[in-house]
């Protein structure tokens, strides 16, 4: 499995909305098909929100595969508990789960929710308040948004790893075995960490199957019921982290004060909310948590549960916010053990240079702008490249045609066909008698 989306190029129509969606420009229709750059694409699933054909799908491993895998542990995002309607028998799913002959490790997973909340809570602290404020790297789509687009705040991202990674860690080092790990994910995002581990040079998952995946054939074989964890009447916090506010709220209980902080969901909020922090406007803010998807994962396109339904069932939780003496302890045990600190730097990605060579690149520059002027730049995606400028600057590179661009198109045929007409009218009509001379044999003769 590599990055987090596939095309099946059998349904896609080229209609393009993919194409003019995507906030990375990361999609193009190069030769008749949609091409994704995974190095650009960040996994937000935007792309799969506006196919009207349905022709993108989030990368995962075959379900039937790791369901006959007895060697493999599955582990889910907490979005995957409020998929369903409740029976109000707590731990239904885990149980099908278990049927299937999968152990349920949630205890250690929602304790690494505490710890990452914990770090976090003391990373803030830690802050000078000029350094602040910090970043949630909770979204991997958000997280590469800021590697690709915003480079200059990598410094506020807050250093501590997915719980869903620590909690492995975890799990590994208390009962030192090792087993293979698959994730049940939300969206192309998380299914990317496989492949593309942020904070870490190997993530702990070896597989990845879509949420809607496993509780579509949970519920076509009648294994699906309640699935809050049967841990969820101790351990309820970490399932909130599914919904906007989750997060800041978990912190704030492990810090014993009230957060100052911004949380964003959505697109177009992440990106004005990440534009406003490079202006230098959020003085007195603590902490953002930011969510690529409407709502927070809940809202991720892999789920199968309407947005709104999860909404509600989480908010009727009531959810123990504090920790008892006993977990508390047990969190600064692990706190010093560092198991929930990045071990590989968040770098900046690059974006597609014009060239490598300076002097090239800015020979390069002039024919892009120049390309640009000569365009409608009305961005309508017609060209199969995300924007007019996005088309002028691969024609700089020497990718696609200028023709691609149906206004150049129809000039181009106007041209050829005001050329053709003059030329008609320059046509001699000598040759036509000439020949029919030389065909009859009367070469010469004379009328
Ligand atoms: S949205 Fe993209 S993948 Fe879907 S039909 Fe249109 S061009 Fe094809
Ligand atoms: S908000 Fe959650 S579901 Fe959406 S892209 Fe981010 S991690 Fe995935």
């Amino acid at each position: 499995m590599s990055l987090g989306i596939a095309v099946r190029h059998s349904a896609c129509r080229r209609c393009t909305k993919c194409i003019r969606s995507c906030p990375t420009r990361a999609m193009r229709i190069f030769q008749g098909m949609v091409r994704v750059d995974d190095e650009l694409c960040m996994g937000c699933g935007e792309c799969i929100r506006v196919c009207p054909w349905k022709a993108i799908e989030v990368r995962q491993d075959s379900w039937d595969t790791i369901r006959k895998n007895q060697n493999l542990l599955l582990t889910a995002d907490p979005s995957f508990y409020v998929q369903t309607g409740s029976s109000g028998r707590t731990g239904a799913l885990q149980d099908s789960l278990t049927r299937l002959g999968f152990e349920d490790i949630s205890d250690y997973i929602s304790t690494a929710y505490d710890l990452a909340a914990l770090a976090i809570g003391r990373q803030i602290n830690e802050r000078k308040p000029e350094e602040l404020p910090l970043i949630s790297t909770y979204c991997p789509a958000v997280l590469r948004l800021i590697q690709l687009n915003h480079p200059e705040l990598i410094r506020h991202l807050v250093g501590v790893e997915s719980p869903l990674e620590i909690g492995i860690d975890y799990w590994r080092n208390t009962t030192g075995r090792g087993e293979s790990v698959a994730l049940i994910a939300p969206c192309p995002a998380m299914s990317q960490l496989q492949s593309l581990p942020a904070g870490r040079v190997k993530s702990n998952f070896d597989h990845v199957v879509i949420i809607r995946q496993v509780i579509r054939t949970l519920i076509s074989e009648g294994m699906a019921g309640n699935e809050l964890p049967r841990s969820f009447e101790r351990h309820g916090r970490w399932l909130m982290w599914a919904l906007h506010g989750g997060e800041t709220r978990h912190i704030a209980a492990t810090m014993g004060r009230p957060l100052t902080s911004i949380v964003a969901t959505g697109i177009r909020n992440v990106q004005d909310l990440l534009n406003e922090l490079e202006l230098g406007r959020l003085g007195c803010v603590e902490y953002l948590e930011c969510r690529m998807c409407d709502q927070g994962c809940l809202g991720g396109v892999a789920t199968s549960e309407s947005r709104f339904m999860s909404l509600v069932r989480l908010q009727n939780l009531n959810i123990n916010w504090t920790l008892n003496k006993e977990e508390r302890e047990r969190l600064l045990e692990l706190y010093a053990t560092d198991l929930w600190r990045f071990s590989a730097p968040i770098q900046a990605l690059e974006q597609k240079s014009l060239s490598g060579d300076i002097q090239e690149a800015m020979t390069r520059l002039r024919k892009m702008n120049e390309i640009y002027t000569t365009l409608p730049g009305i961005d309508c995606g017609s060209c199969g490249h995300p924007s007019c400028r996005a088309m002028a600057e691969d024609l700089a590179r020497g990718e696609g045609e200028i023709t691609n661009c149906i206004f150049k198109l129809k000039e181009r045929i106007t041209d050829l066909s005001t050329q053709i007409f003059e030329l008609c009218g320059k046509n001699p009509e000598t040759p036509t008698s000439l020949r029919e001379h030389e065909i009859d044999g009367r070469e010469g003769v004379q009328e």
